[in-house]
């Protein structure tokens, strides 16, 4: 049961968050923010906001990247009513026009290296949006003149109904295909955070990094959610930077950090994490994309910390299971349902339910599912059904233990002679190469099979594609080997951790992934 308050209240508004304890450090230039001055600056930003016309309801999009005032502009928002969208900062001018036009957002926060994007993506649009810039405005309205304004501003009460209005219109990562605006109350965030903090144990003697994108479920609801909810205090990374991310755990203390798989490959394997003092590190945790077993345990060796993983989609709202910091981590498993969310494994094919153990795809139903995508009944109605069933379209299974464990997505899937691979697995394998130093699996069109997994892959040194079909074919069933090897210098990811394999398909199908005999 969560108290019947908006998102900023549940998380700036409470016991552990003690008013001269630092909530959010810049990280890049170290400017610390006390509880206090946050919820004073929310304030502010909310009356400012309400003062220039926006409304409850209204849509602010934020594009910048991971900075204090990103959540002073979100929280202050959501105080006075307003929808707050993130978008992804790394966007063409098309694809910003392309989420404020779906949004229907009135105005946008950006910092000036963005502007041009921005003013391009708001020219773009046929309805006038409002620019608010954080530093340097050139011409545009100033963050700080709005928190200025702000300052005497009384909000009127009962802006926020909790349990029906929206806080928050994230996009989904967009992975397989349109990215789907996602509608999430206040109600549907503060009990994901609820279950997440009751699941750990996040303390305000933690120091958390927040490098997840505030944009993405990972960002704002895990990192900035757990932390602030819990007293703690998190510094920002405005984009993961290896060397940056690694000089500021040690600069900060850091004993908590939530990250997606590439930063875990980047921990486990690269020369330079040796030379940094990781020691206050705790707790890695790590979701949004499939992690191995191996993977999971040669970080945890190399950091010196348990390495726990998280499963959850932007759907419900970031988590729906989580590793239990209490007892030893289960590697490869997603972890256990939180607390008030029930599950099913539905074979895909009969829709018949499967028992322990056996694999299919994931339903889930809890109380921090989404109202529905904005503007598209149609696809709301295919992923949520009417008993409340989200249908996760991923393949997994429960141990006995209620352990989840996660294969990949159904849609990824590829299809050789009637049987399914699950490219993670072949990845997995391909990683476990010493000289591999990262893999994708696509499928290619095969005339007797229907399709096979092609391997892609970073080399870490000098090998032979037939050493590394020879690697995956003693390791995996017939149907799973791979039978040929293109050698790229990066696998394209999303800033949410995301293997982009349809980029990688389409290269495929333009013939620019040529197979190789070496690297
Ligand atoms: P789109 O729905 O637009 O294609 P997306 O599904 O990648 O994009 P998100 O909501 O960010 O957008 O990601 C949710 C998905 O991420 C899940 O459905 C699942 O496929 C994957 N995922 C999340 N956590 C894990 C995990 N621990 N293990 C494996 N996959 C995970
Ligand atoms: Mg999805």
């Amino acid at each position: 049961d969560v108290p019947d308050v908006g998102v900023p209240t549940f998380l700036l508004d409470h016991p552990a968050a003690g008013p001269d304890a630092t909530a959010v450090i810049d990280g890049p230039s170290g400017r610390a923010v006390t509880y206090a001055e946050l919820r004073r600056d929310v304030a502010r930003c909310a009356g400012g906001l309400h003062r220039r016309g926006l409304r409850p309801g209204d849509v602010l999009a934020i594009v910048a990247p991971n900075c204090p005032e990103w959540l002073v502009a979100c929280y202050g928002a959501m105080t006075a009513g307003v929808v707050v969208s993130g978008i992804n900062p790394l966007y063409t001018a098309e694809e910003i026009a392309g989420q404020l036009r779906d949004g229907g957002a009135r105005a946008v926060v950006t910092i000036p290296p963005f502007l041009p994007l921005v003013r391009a993506a708001v020219a773009a649009q046929d309805r006038p949006v409002e620019i608010v810039v954080i530093g340097d405005p050139d011409g545009e309205v100033a963050f700080t003149e709005v928190l200025a304004d702000g300052a005497a501003v009384a909000l009127p009460p009962g802006l926020v109904d909790p349990a029906t209005d929206l806080a928050l219109l994230p996009y989904s990562s967009g992975t397989t295909g349109l990215a789907k605006g996602v509608m999430l109350t206040h109600r549907a965030m503060t009990t994901n955070v609820a279950q997440m903090h009751a699941a750990l144990d996040v303390t305000p003697d933690d120091r958390a990094m927040a490098v997840a994108p505030f944009f993405h479920a990972v960002g704002l609801s895990v990192v900035a959610g757990v932390t602030l909810r819990s007293g703690g205090t998190m510094v920002t990374l405005p984009r993961f930077d290896l060397e940056d991310y690694l000089g500021l755990i040690q600069a900060h203390r850091i004993t908590v950090s939530v990250v997606v798989p590439p930063i875990v490959l980047a921990m486990a394997r690269h020369p330079v994490v040796d030379r940094y003092d990781l020691s206050s590190l705790r707790l890695v945790g790590c979701g949004a994309a499939p992690l191995s077993a191996d993977l999971q345990q040669e970080c945890a060796r190399r950091v010196g910390c348990p390495v726990g993983q998280g499963y959850g989609m932007t759907e419900a709202v970031a988590t729906i299971t989580l590793f239990d910091p209490a007892v030893p981590v289960v590697p490869g498993s997603s972890g256990l349902l939180l607390g008030g969310v029930e599950a099913r494994i539905v074979d895909p094919g009969s829709g018949t339910d499967l028992g322990v153990g056996e694999t299919g795809e994931l339903w889930v139903r809890g109380p921090q599912l989404m109202a529905g995508y904005l503007g598209n009944a149609g696809a709301t109605a295919a992923t949520i059904d009417v008993d409340g069933w989200l249908h996760t379209g991923d393949l997994a299974r429960f141990d006995a233990d209620g352990n989840l464990f996660v294969d990949d997505r159904l849609k990824e899937l590829i299809k050789v002679k009637g049987l399914q691979v699950a490219p993670a697995e072949v990845e997995a394998v391909l990683r476990t190469h010493p000289a591999v130093a990262d893999a994708a699996v696509i499928p290619v069109a095969d005339e007797r099979a229907g399709e096979r997994p092609k391997a892609v892959v970073v080399a870490a040194g000098e090998v032979e594609a037939a050493e590394l079909v020879a690697h995956v074919a003693g390791r995996v069933a017939p149907h799973k080997r791979i039978t040929e090897v293109a050698f790229v210098d990066a696998i394209p990811v999303s800033p949410s951790g995301k293997i982009l394999r349809r980029l990688l398909v389409a290269q495929e199908r333009a013939g620019a992934l040529p197979a190789a005999d070496r690297s």
